[in-house]
């Protein structure tokens, strides 16, 4: 009997790596075709929720993530208007005793190595870089794929398409005739800094929890990655800029009007980085993630603000779900992906609207962020570390 046709992966970035990794642990191939001629990530670090990690720890990355991650041991919550403390959230051990895998933040480019690492180790996935494709065209029994991959040029059959290309992903708008990612009038900034260079500011527990600070159409999160050699900034910020890339330079000037405001120790934080790179934040909404037999994951299918941490660990999971539902041998593949995507719409929708909370939330400013304050005191650290349960708690069925 003839092998079955590897699955093609199109974007080689968290989902598309952790999808090959899952696939492959299920003993089925893949070919990841990647357009960047080296996989290099922003200078910018991840958060990585219990929900996330369980699935990297099971495909074997514990050893390789746990010496660069790091459990912070609080998330300390603050009101920059007051310059207070709203809520301090236990994290730390605790976090791996309730929920069976622990709240890690990491570099990006650390936990891109350890999936590189992992996926060029596995000789069942058959990674190619710098590669251009020229046409994804869908037939009744597949996909084939013609793409350069340098000078050479290759026509892939597959079994399957999983159009893992990101929030601008092509895949979305070619094969899916789905629309390009929408501006949510928000801007990241991000930055990483040694630790050792933030010893002079005055924020308490700097480089050994994660910070979130609110402020009036602001909001600021720190956190340490690199094992704790490194301190990441992120600051939020509402805004009309847009740009399609990552990691555009923005001057230190504009960022340092939009903190005016803000405590002295924040501004004193923010004057540290040499480089800020800025990200506008935008967010797919799709009506259908499959047809046939191609499928979105991650980013492509459903970019969400990163106002609960979980992009990334959606994408995750959505690559663990896929490569068990296209493990079954009971159905057509096409029946497959469109059980796959039955199983993933409402988690990642409920997920992507609890971004968009937070993100009004998080931005009030006056009587609405003092009744924000409130609620968040009331409830206190146990009540509102018990909301994320449903976030942080999932588990893979099965
Ligand atoms: C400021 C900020 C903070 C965030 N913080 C967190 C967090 O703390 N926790 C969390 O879980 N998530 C977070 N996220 C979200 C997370 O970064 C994303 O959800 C995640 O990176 C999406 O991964 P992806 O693989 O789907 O897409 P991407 O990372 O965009 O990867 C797509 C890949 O496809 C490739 N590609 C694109 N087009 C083509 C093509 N035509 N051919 C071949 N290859 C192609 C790209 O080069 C890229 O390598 C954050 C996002 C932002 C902006």
């Amino acid at each position: 009997m003839a092998e079955t046709p590897p699955v093609v992966i199109v974007g080689a970035g968290i989902a598309g790596l952790t999808a090959a990794l899952a696939l492959a642990r299920g003993g089925r191939r893949s070919v990841v075709l990647e357009r960047a001629d080296h996989l290099s990530e922003v200078g910018a670090g991840i958060q990585l929720s219990p929900n996330a990690t369980r699935i990297l720890i099971d495909l074997g990355l514990r050893p390789a993530l746990e010496p660069l991650a790091v459990a912070p041991r609080e998330l300390v919550i603050r009101d920059a208007a007051a310059d207070r403390i709203l809520a301090e959230l236990p994290l730390g051990q605790g976090i791996e005793t309730a929920y069976g895998a622990p709240y890690w933040v990491v570099h990006r480019g650390d936990l891109q190595g350890a999936l590189l690492d992992a996926v060029r180790r596995d000789g069942r996935i058959d990674l190619a870089l710098g590669c251009c494709i020229e046409g994804m065209v869908p037939t009744d029994d597949g996909v084939t794929v013609d793409a350069w991959i340098g000078s050479q040029r290759r026509h892939i059959v597959g079994d399957a398409l999983i159009g893992a290309d990101g929030v601008w992903s092509q895949t979305r708008v070619k094969l899916l005739g789905g629309k390009p990612a929408r501006y949510s009038g928000r801007t990241a900034w991000r930055a990483t800094i040694p630790a050792a260079q933030a010893g002079s500011v005055a924020i308490d527990r700097l480089t050994s929890t994660t910070g979130l600070w609110l402020g009036p159409s602001a909001h600021l999160v720190h956190y340490p990655v690199r094992a704790g050699r490194d301190l990441n900034i992120i600051a939020a910020v509402d805004d009309d800029w847009i740009d399609q890339r990552w990691d555009v330079l923005g001057d230190p000037a504009d960022l340092v009007r939009a903190f005016t405001a803000w405590p002295a120790a924040v501004r004193d934080l923010l004057a540290l980085p040499q480089a800020w790179r800025k990200w506008a934040l935008c967010a797919v909404s799709e009506p259908r993630w499959t047809k046939g037999r191609v499928a979105l994951i991650g980013d492509a299918a459903h970019a969400m603000l990163p106002f609960v941490a979980q992009g990334g660990a959606m994408a995750i999971e959505d690559a663990a779900v896929l490569a068990t539902a296209l493990a079954r041998t009971d159905r057509s593949v096409e029946q497959r992906l469109k059980g796959w995507e039955a199983e993933r719409r409402p988690r990642a929708m409920r997920v992507a609207s609890s971004a968009r909370d937070n993100a009004s939330t998080y931005h009030l400013s006056g009587l609405p962020a003092k009744a924000r304050n409130l609620v968040m005191q009331m409830l206190g650290p146990d009540r509102l570390l018990k909301r994320m349960d449903w976030i942080w708690g999932w588990k893979q069925a099965g």
